[in-house]
């Protein structure tokens, strides 16, 4: 059956009867995402709602204002989902949720004029594509791309669209002869009986069951973002059509300024400036490193001369690096001093390092009550304990503890 929506493509309205309406638990599936659903799936006697098919998503609208929320094809049937039954027999008016609709109509009507000049004029041919929420690809039967052959495609397509280009769908059946000149890239095997092709102008014809603009001009643009590499020795494509192109730029644009503000410069000096910053944090991480090693020597060099002898040493860094621990692990090695180290992630504040060293009674006695105030992971081993801590959140209980049990034992 050939369903309204495919036989006009740009019908926003449409009146039709339910025919049946049972309950359903089949989930609903969003641009490879797939979300559980428990409702109606409704068969109107004929629809303006795509059901999904040849990689174009299915549409969202209303029935007498009741959402869909999915179509589905299933054999000749469109089944739409909603969260209410509807009674058999009842005039619905259907509405089409249209920017939804139209975007995916200049997305797909896209990849039928973007693999068409690839194969032809690039022998390039689509194996595949995906229709996805923010960006589109083409599978192309290829090891690379080249940058020339994308900017040539690209430019070849946009001309295309410039010349508006006339689509048209030709309807034939099963055993038409004109069949063998047209591509089956994506048809869905249980919908042969009837058979479109979509031609565009005398540049291609491709056997598709997906709703397609009339006229190449209403593409807009086409944009291609660039190659990479797919499945099994192919190549991803990624492309935008019309409308997705202005609202991309309108995002890049938006992210521009910000950067701009926070660079405190023009865009084209983003890249320069950057490299700057990064330049001078990599300077300002080794002078760090260097005032952090001598500032663990000259630790480990007040805890040696402190008299008489502490039993422990606690210390807590938050900006402590690993170079800095071991300095100071090293520093106090065979003193018979009990050291607790603890330092912060860099972006994780509650997260952070522990080291616990030292004489094994006390490392026995307090070593699992400071991994479980600490969440900590890690395990000890010859006598220490290197690990993460979960929760730096009991590290005052923790000193505590070590505190109180020094005190008691001296
Ligand atoms: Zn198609």
């Amino acid at each position: 059956m050939v369903f309204k929506c495919q036989e006009d493509s740009f019908l926003k309205e449409f009146t039709s009867k339910v025919v049946k309406c049972e309950e359903t638990k089949e989930p609903i599936v969003e641009y490879g995402k797939i979300t559980n659903f428990e409702g109606y799936q409704i068969t109107l006697e004929n629809t303006i709602l795509f059901p999904a098919g040849g990689g174009q998503p299915h549409d969202l609208g209303w029935l007498n204002g009741t959402e869909v929320l999915q179509v589905l094809r299933k054999g000749d049937e469109a089944l739409h989902f909603t969260k209410e039954p509807l009674q058999i027999g009842t005039e619905v008016s259907q509405k089409i949720n249209w920017d939804r609709r139209f975007d995916h109509m200049q997305q797909h009507s896209g990849q039928h004029l973007l693999s068409a000049i690839l194969e032809k004029e690039y022998n390039l041919p689509t194996t595949s594509w995906w229709l996805g929420a923010e960006e589109s690809y083409v599978e192309l039967e290829s090891v690379k791309v080249s940058s020339e052959i994308i900017q040539a495609a690209e430019n070849r397509c946009n001309t295309l669209i410039r010349d508006a280009i006339p689509v048209n769908v030709k309807i034939c059946k099963a055993n038409d002869p004109a069949l063998d000149k047209a591509h089956t890239r994506g048809l869905p095997e249980d919908c042969m009986d009837t058979i479109r092709i979509i031609c565009i102008g005398n540049i291609d014809e491709n056997m598709c069951c997906g709703t397609h603009v009339t006229n190449l001009s209403q593409l807009q643009v086409i944009k291609l973002l660039g190659a990479e590499p797919g499945k099994k020795g192919k190549t991803n494509l990624r492309f935008l059509v019309g409308n997705r192109v202005t609202k991309t730029f309108q995002t890049m644009l938006d992210r521009e300024r910000a950067m701009t503000g926070l660079l405190k410069n023009e865009a084209s000096k983003h890249e320069e400036l950057v490299q700057k910053l990064q330049r001078n944090l990599k300077v300002t991480n080794k002078n760090l490193q260097n005032v952090l090693l001598e500032l663990a020597q000259l630790e480990v060099e007040k805890v040696k001369n402190t008299q008489p002898k502490p039993q422990f040493v606690f210390m807590f860094k938050k900006e402590a690096t690993p170079d800095f621990n071991r300095a100071i692990c090293k520093g106090l090695d065979g003193e018979g001093i009990f050291i607790f180290l603890a330092s912060e992630e860099p972006d994780k504040p509650k997260e952070g390092q522990i080291i616990i060293q030292g004489p094994e009674e006390h490392c026995s006695a307090l070593g699992n009550q400071i991994t479980e105030l600490l969440k900590g992971k890690g395990a000890f081993k010859n006598g220490k304990f290197q690990g993460k801590a979960g929760d730096l959140g009991g590290i005052n209980k923790c000193k505590k503890l070590i505190e109180e049990y020094f005190n008691k034992s001296e």
